[in-house]
């Protein structure tokens, strides 16, 4: 058992694993949330310390053994509060919910009042949905964007602010393809007495690299996942500057919400900070908004709208409505194309969740692979072509000839 590989002991495994690299290979991603990690990032994931546990914090465990991972952990802690300039960072979070369970445990108790953007304008599910914890376990009130500029009107947020006394207030989206502007969430906050929390999940990646405004500076607490535009692997952390607030996020870590840490995905942490610190990261974080824009003029360009007229970011939400698809019918023509997207309700969203009006893409992934501006205006316009001309299977094969080629020059992990 302790030597044999993969394929030799589980062919059907293995056979999956090369089935999934392979579909990588040969689509355009444009899922907004993904990213390609490095094989640096892959190899600490898939390594020893998946064997170790490791319940507590470095130099203060609940196991014997722990030095080495204790090593590991404190790199990872102390890359993030480089990269981010922030005092205290938790590593430990298995996920973006797990850290944001850890955030709610630190700052409200259930019942309270939670201020937060609603899912169907761009919010996350655990920030109020009915269905999630957040909106079991507390009294949700949301903003949205207000439907002319399809934008946060901070103006609206401060007067809900100011009429429900929230004790928490949180900034951050999904799929918001605007500047978010955190002093002014931290001024409201600060007006009513609220924690401000802001959740990076999405853009965490163009933080770090300057490519948007950190709200390190003014947040209580700021949550995140590794694996979106920061490409890292699969995973979650927790900043403050507050130190009395650092002590209850290790609390509601651990033992408030996990019990063992996932060392070896801890370790991969570390690896991404260490490559997110190097100048390079700075490049590809301004690349993937520069894709994103090009991408964006593209589409408009080809008949789609770009809900609230185009982007800041890494993604783009599209109003299908001039097209007669709907964001499944899209999602699905798009695939067979070759270009992974997803279905994304838009603001004034007429259609169930599951159905859609609009698509999200994302530029992080494409980034990843190597494309630039150029590739980004024809995958921009390929879009708009299958969603236009999703009839026509002439013109289908020649955008599956032209992704091909794109993916062609671009191959995902050449030396693996
Ligand atoms: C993706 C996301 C999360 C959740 O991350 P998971 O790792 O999927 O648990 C939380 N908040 C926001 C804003 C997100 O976009």
């Amino acid at each position: 058992m302790l030597r044999e590989s993969l394929s030799a002991q589980d062919p059907l495994v293995a056979q999956i694993l090369q089935d999934e690299r392979g579909r990588q290979q040969t689509q355009i991603e444009l899922i907004a949330s993904e990213n390609f990690v490095s094989p640096a990032v892959m190899e600490a994931v898939g390594s020893v310390l998946t064997n170790k546990y490791a319940e507590g914090y470095p130099g203060k465990r609940y196991y014997g053994g722990c030095h080495v991972v204790d090593e590991v952990e404190q790199l990872a802690i102390d890359r993030a509060r480089e990269l981010f300039g922030v005092g205290f960072v938790n590593v430990q979070p298995h996920s973006g919910v797990s850290a944001n369970i850890a955030a709610y445990l630190t700052l409200v108790q259930p019942g309270d009042t939670v201020l937060a953007m609603s899912l169907a304008h761009g919010g996350h599910l655990t920030h109020g949905s009915p269905v999630n914890f957040s909106g079991l376990l507390y009294n949700i009130v949301s903003y949205g964007v207000c439907l002319e500029k399809e934008t946060i009107d901070m103006d609206e947020v401060e007067r809900i602010a100011q009429k429900t006394r929230p004790k928490m207030i949180i900034a951050g989206a999904s799929a918001y393809p605007r500047i978010i502007d955190f002093e002014r969430f931290a001024a409201i906050a600060r007006s009513v007495d609220a924690y401000l929390m802001v959740d990076i999940a999405h853009i965490a990646g163009l933080i770090a690299g300057g490519s948007h405004p950190s709200p390190v500076p003014y947040a209580d607490l700021v949550t995140s996942t590794t694996h979106k535009t920061l490409r890292g692997p699969r995973g979650g952390f927790l900043m403050t500057n507050n130190e009395e607030i650092a002590v209850r996020i290790d609390k509601a870590i651990f033992p408030g919400s996990q019990g063992g840490p996932l060392q070896h995905v801890i370790a991969g942490k570390a690896v991404a900070f260490g490559e997110a610190l190097r100048p390079e990261f700075k490049a590809y974080t301004a690349q993937i908004v520069k894709n994103m824009q090009a991408m964006g003029e593209a589409m408009e360009e080809g008949g789609l709208r770009l809900v609230s007229g185009g982007t800041d970011n890494h993604l783009a939400l599209v109003d299908l409505t001039a097209a007669d698809v709907t964001g499944k019918e899209a999602e699905n023509i798009l695939d067979a194309a070759g270009l992974t997207v997803n279905k994304n309700s838009i603001p004034n969203e007429t259609r169930s969740p599951f159905v859609t009006s609009g698509i999200r893409v994302g530029s992080a992934a494409m980034t990843t692979r190597g494309f630039k501006e150029d590739e980004a205006r024809l995958i921009g316009s390929l879009i708009a072509r299958v969603i236009f001309e999703h009839d026509d299977q002439i013109a289908l094969t020649k955008v599956r000839n032209a992704v091909t080629d794109l993916l062609a020059a671009h191959p995902l992990y050449p030396d693996l």
